[in-house]
């Protein structure tokens, strides 16, 4: 793969470099509640300006349909832009139209300008191969090189990050350079004890990594909702909890599987239950005395101290997903235990997962105390779990 530093040495000086960069930040409003993504892209566009490259940045933001939608506009993202490189980032109006085309031809050297929405166009996502084609041919069309640097979304195939690097000389970012080698360090000759933290809201998004993850780990803890399923298939009731019913066979194989590699699979063993979702009236019961009208937001008190407990002696830690509705403080303190006990360990330590990284922000823990915080979630969970990522190979051809 070329690097950016290749790039760099290659001289960037008047030439156009086209930047997939991740954006994709919660929002408010129009207000961005956590800039972290924002942030992250700031080394590599701010390297390329300063070196007197024109810089056009493409971005996604949300899940619009395919058409424009100002609701998902990349305002807010090319204001905050603009606000951490000190000068004004430009957005056109449109992806690959009159104003893209007005909006690069006016940039100078050292100049930054943003496209608007790369998912306003449907043929970002298409299915069909043509389609993207076009699209990353008029993208193409913009820029002399094209950087990728959305290690959010490397494990898309999708027009900005696959197809385009296919019509332009490509190299890697210097984000995504960063993220692949930590990602390195948790496959390659890691230091053992190594303990997996998963949880957030679905198993299915996370089956395939934690029948990878049970032939490397030595421990995997399990909160948030996914382990309800996980209780369910040791026999408990789990109330009106998030159950996944069509994964409890897979469940159980998993289950048996750690049992017969000795790696230690610990659940919650006590939740914080409440009548309603969101309600925070609550109690505490033990998970094998869910009431039947009742639902799991949290883990509980003596499932924290364990969680930490396990998490102590650890020389290498990944935490995907939080251990229960942080968004709720009531239901918040699951997910600050881990977060806590991550910050104390001295374990090499990755978080990865936008829900997780965004919590560990928003309750205000400090970044330094992670070794690693990732801005795929996604993508670090399928380069975990082995599958090759279409926006990395593409780099490599
Ligand atoms: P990440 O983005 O870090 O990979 P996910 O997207 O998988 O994490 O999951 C995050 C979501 O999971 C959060 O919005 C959180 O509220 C939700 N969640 C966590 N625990 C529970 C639970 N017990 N019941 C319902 N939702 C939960
Ligand atoms: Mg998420």
């Amino acid at each position: 793969m070329k690097t950016l530093s290749d790039l760099l040495a290659e001289g960037v000086a008047g030439r156009r470099v086209l930047v997939r960069a991740d954006l994709n930040v919660p929002l408010d409003g129009d207000k961005i509640t956590d800039d972290g993504r924002v942030r992250a892209s700031v080394p590599t566009i701010k390297a390329l300006a300063d070196a007197g490259a024109r810089v056009i940045v493409t971005a996604h933001l949300g899940r619009p349909k395919g058409e424009p939608d100002p609701e998902f506009s990349l305002a807010p993202a090319a204001a905050r832009l603009g606000e951490l490189l000190g000068s004004e980032v430009a957005l056109a109006s449109d992806l690959v139209g009159d104003s893209a085309k007005s909006v690069v031809a006016a940039l100078t050297d050292g100049g930054v300008v943003m496209l608007e929405n790369v998912r306003f166009d449907a043929r970002e996502t298409s299915k069909v191969d043509a389609e993207r084609e076009a699209l990353a041919a008029e993208l193409a069309a913009l820029a002399d090189v094209f950087v990728s640097d959305g290690f959010g979304v490397v494990h898309r195939k999708q027009a900005s990050v696959y197809d385009v690097a296919k019509k332009l000389p490509a190299y890697v970012g210097g984000l995504v350079d960063a993220e692949l080698g930590v990602l390195r360090k948790l496959t390659d000759d890691l230091e053992r004890p190594y303990v997996v933290v998963l949880g957030g809201a679905k198993v299915s998004d996370k089956l395939g990594v934690i029948a990878n993850l049970l032939t490397k780990v030595d421990k995997l803890l399990i909160g948030g909702g996914m382990a309800y399923t996980f209780l369910k298939a040791q026999g408990h009731e789990v109330g009106t909890s998030l159950l996944q019913e069509d994964q409890l066979d897979q469940v159980r194989g998993f289950l048996a599987e750690a049992e017969k590699r000795g790696v230690e699979l610990v659940l919650p063993v006590d939740v914080l239950v409440t009548a309603e979702f969101g309600n925070t009236e609550h109690s505490v019961v033990a998970t094998d005395a869910i009431p039947a009208d009742k639902m799991g937001l949290d883990i509980g008190p003596e499932s924290r101290e364990l969680f930490a407990s396990k998490l102590a002696d650890a020389r290498t830690v990944f935490w995907n997903g939080p251990m229960g509705v942080f968004e709720i403080e009531t239901y918040a303190g699951g997910t600050r235990a881990v977060a806590e006990a991550l910050v104390k360990s001295e374990a090499f330590t990755v978080v990865g997962g936008g829900d997780s990284a965004a919590a560990v922000r928003a309750l205000g823990l400090p970044e330094d105390g992670f070794s690693h915080i990732s801005t795929g979630g996604g993508a670090s969970l399928e380069f975990l779990e082995g599958k090759e990522l279409p926006g990395i190979s593409v780099l490599e051809s």
